[in-house]
């Protein structure tokens, strides 16, 4: 693998979306569907662009969408280990935010806050002084009646700030790293634990998304210890320490699986014969010639680098073809492909590749452009991967297949 650092996958929320309600009403939380296999259906009726589509087979259309996302969801998170995943393929679940409110996700790592989850009846909400991106006094204000409304209130709560460092600020990366360290962990705990001895019958704590890296169970199990209830972190937002988090796990699992990486930025190629021979990786320590069979492209979308817009649409390393739908984007105004009100859905960023069932990325006259190159992930035109609730889902399936090809 060659890659130059991170892309969404870091900057994402952490959890892994396969398909969320496509007739979901902006403000009718209590309405969504939360049903995997239902939402899948009416998303697949609803855009013909989407790479779900690639996936078809008659006889178990979501089987043959979902079976892939599961051998890969296999693979990469196994039941043992630091990073355990929690959720399932049949029903969304409502994973809360910073801001108070909920993301109907299908599976997050253990110990996520959620919608329901008993020990935050009546939680212990932490902020700390040093991050000012979470306001623990705000949070109840704005969960509580929208817990109400979803029919699962919260009984009580209580809000308290505690300090873990001398900085006057710091962001939620910095103290994810600071409470790797065994000391700054316990001075965190033990700061939970003065706040929990003034809350008698609290059910939980809640914290933001600022757990460490590596050694989070670690400091939940220490939590539990000195609190005698379960944490919960809340979901992040860029940047985000769960979609970090994400991210490092992954480079792990492929490092474990004997996948070399390389760090460093794909900058040319070379083909012949609509086959590509090495791709020009410029590393910290010069540029270096990778020479390979089969190649699958998963530099992301706009995001990831994996796509730009200059004077024209572009994929940058292999110059193939961006597509709207069914047409070849190409020099267009960039307020074309965008809705005027901003919270709507935009064209733009359902722009990519269009590729085969091979995912061998096609030209405008819709033929492979290289018979061994994938494409995978966000790069792929239909979707839209930070609103459509299908981001990890497309990621994986694709990712699944792309490999199957090799
Ligand atoms: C803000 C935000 C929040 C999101 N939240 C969620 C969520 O909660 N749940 C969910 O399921 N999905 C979410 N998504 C969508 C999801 O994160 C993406 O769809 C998914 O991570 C895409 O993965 P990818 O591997 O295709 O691309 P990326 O994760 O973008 O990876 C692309 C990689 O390619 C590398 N790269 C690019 N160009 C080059 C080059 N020339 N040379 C070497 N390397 C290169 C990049 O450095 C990067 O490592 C979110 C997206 C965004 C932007």
């Amino acid at each position: 693998m060659v890659s130059r650092g991170s892309g969404a996958s870091h900057l994402s929320s952490g959890a892994l979306d396969l398909a969320d309600d496509p007739l979901a009403i902006a403000g009718h939380p209590e309405q969504v569907c939360r049903d995997i296999h239902q939402n899948l259906k009416q998303l697949l009726l609803r855009n013909s662009s989407h790479p779900y589509h690639l996936f078809l087979d008659s006889a178990d259309p979501i089987g043959a969408i979902l079976n892939p996302i599961q051998e890969a969801l296999f693979q990469l998170f196994p039941a043992q280990g630091d990073f355990r995943l929690a959720g399932s393929f049949a029903q969304n679940r409502f994973a809360l935010t910073a801001l108070g409110t909920i993301k109907a996700t299908a599976f997050t790592v253990e110990a996520m806050a959620l919608l329901g989850d008993p020990c935050l009846q009546k939680p212990l909400v932490i902020g700390l002084e040093e991050y000012p991106d979470f306001d623990s006094g705000f949070w109840p204000q704005v969960a509580a009646p929208l817990f109400e409304r979803m029919g699962a209130p919260m009984t009580g709560g209580q809000s308290s700030w505690i300090r873990v460092s001398d900085a006057p600020e710091l962001s939620s990366p910095e103290i994810a790293r600071l409470l790797e360290e065994a000391e700054a962990a316990e001075r965190f705990c033990s700061a939970v634990q003065e706040e929990a001895k003034a809350f008698p019958g609290l059910t939980g704590v809640l914290l933001p998304a600022v757990l460490p890296f590596q050694n989070r169970n670690r400091l939940l199990a220490r939590l539990l210890e000195v609190t005698g209830v379960p944490a919960r972190e809340l979901l992040g937002w860029p940047p985000s320490v769960p979609g970090l988090r994400l991210g490092l796990h992954l480079e792990d699992r492929l490092q474990r699986n004997g996948v070399g990486l390389i760090r460093g930025s794909v900058a040319g190629f070379e083909a012949a014969a609509r086959k590509i021979h090495s791709v020009e990786v410029e590393t910290a320590g010069g540029a270096r010639k990778v020479e390979a069979d089969r190649f699958v492209l998963a530099s992301g979308s706009f995001a990831g680098g994996g796509l730009r817009k200059g004077k024209s649409f572009r994929e940058p390393i292999f110059n193939l073809p961006v597509f709207c739908r069914d047409h070849v984007v190409g020099e267009i105004f960039t307020q074309k492909l965008t809705h005027e009100v901003i919270s709507q859905p935009h064209l733009l960023f359902t722009c990519g590749l269009k590729a085969d069932a091979s995912l061998r990325p096609l030209g405008p006259e819709g033929e492979p452009v290289y018979e061994n190159l994938a494409a995978a992930g966000a790069i792929l035109q239909g979707s839209d991967p930070s609103r459509d609730g299908t981001g990890a889902g497309v990621a994986l399936a694709t990712g699944w297949r792309a490999g199957q090809s090799l």
